[in-house]
């Protein structure tokens, strides 16, 4: 059984013990029936690991102690996905398989034909709520970055942030120049250091909302001729960027598979 991974964004480097408790506690010690002396791994979300052990259970509180400390960077440049607010929980699905593959920022925003009006309340619901599946999602594939998930942007200020990236990408279904394998496939390789990209919403993006993200420096890039619904475009256009840059289909550095 592969060793459970814990998610504490709160852990410092150079602690040695630590309790658990409430849910936590109860998922170590009822769900998983763990005793004193079995392993875990603690993970603060930033790129820090811990390993440690099960010291003992208390009435509500599991006291570990912690054998090591590591860093685990993910050396493949921060993707940073950029998603309308699409209708109903495809955004839950969105915020998961966007974590299972490695993005590091997500930023939800509302644009011309986002239908969810959200108010203030609700919006801050969702927004914890994806955060709390980006975590999930994060300790169930053994990442070690948990993705930030800013808070629900308005489509100029999400241009604002994306298109600091050396590489911002606004993927418009009506583009009919430049592909996605253009991008990659161009006889000088982009700078990959940092990369957005900019997903619309069921209905797609403007063309006033294609020429205001041009105007900001994103490249307009098209999938090829079929349309994709907003749920499965965020994953196709993560897994090619993730496999271009080898976040996907190759591992790290220093971890040569044996
Ligand atoms: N309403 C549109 C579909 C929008 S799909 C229509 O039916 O024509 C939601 C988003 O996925 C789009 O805004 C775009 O960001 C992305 N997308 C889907 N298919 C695409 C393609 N072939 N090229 C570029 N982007 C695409």
């Amino acid at each position: 059984m592969s060793v459970q991974r814990i998610y504490r964004p709160a852990l410092t480097p150079g602690t040695t013990k630590i309790d658990l408790e409430q849910e936590d506690f109860h998922y170590l010690k009822h769900v998983l029936r763990l005793k004193a002396g079995d392993p875990l791994i603690l993970f603060d979300g930033i790129g820090n690991e811990y390993s440690a052990v099960i010291n003992d259970f208390g009435d509500s509180r599991v006291r570990l102690e912690i054998r090591e400390e590591r860093r685990v960077d993910d050396p493949a440049p921060p993707v940073i996905l950029a998603q309308a607010v699409p209708k109903e929980s495809k955004m839950d699905f969105i915020i998961q398989k966007a974590t299972e593959l490695g993005v590091r920022t997500i930023i939800p925003f509302t644009s011309s034909r986002t239908v969810p009006r959200l108010t203030e309340e609700k919006a801050a619901a969702r927004v914890k709520r994806w955060r709390k599946i980006a975590a999930e999602a994060s300790k169930q594939c053994g990442g070690t970055i948990v993705p930030r998930v800013s808070e629900i942007r308005t489509f100029e200020a999400m241009m604002d942030e994306g298109a600091r990236a050396s590489l911002p990408l606004f993927f418009w279904e009506e583009e009919q120049g430049r592909g996605i394998r253009d991008v990659f496939s161009a006889p000088f390789r982009p700078d990959l250091s940092e990369i957005s990209i900019v997903v619309g919403p069921e209905g797609g993006f403007s063309r006033d909302e294609a020429t205001a993200a041009r105007n900001r420096g994103f490249t307009a890039v098209h999938l090829g001729r079929r349309i994709l619904r907003v749920e499965t475009a965020a994953l196709v256009i993560l897994s090619i960027i993730q496999y271009e840059v080898g976040s996907i289909g190759a591992m790290p550095e220093g971890n040569d598979v044996p």
